[in-house]
């Protein structure tokens, strides 16, 4: 399973990451290359502006973390044989 986060709504986008020209988290050009980052949540009234956006990859510096379980404890300094 991969992690995605949920892109910014739609009326936080700029006209650029709205056209799918710039990524969505750090509005990089995609011109290099992009990727699906999901879909922008946004509504006027009745209508809805859902819309997919795109960011620059999953080394994005803006992107979202996930959010990170709690690891397993491994007790290796402790109670050594
Ligand atoms: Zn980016």
């Amino acid at each position: 399973m991969t992690w995605k986060p949920k892109p910014p709504p739609v009326d936080q986008l700029n006209y650029a990451q709205h056209s799918g020209w710039r990524c969505c988290w750090c509005n990089k050009s995609l011109m290099g290359g992009a990727r699906s980052a999901g879909i922008s949540r946004g509504s006027s009234g009745v209508h809805v502006l859902d819309i997919e956006v795109y960011e620059c990859g999953p080394r994005c510096p803006k992107r979202p973390r996930p959010p990170r379980r709690r690891p397993p404890k491994k007790d290796s300094q402790e109670g050594t044989p």
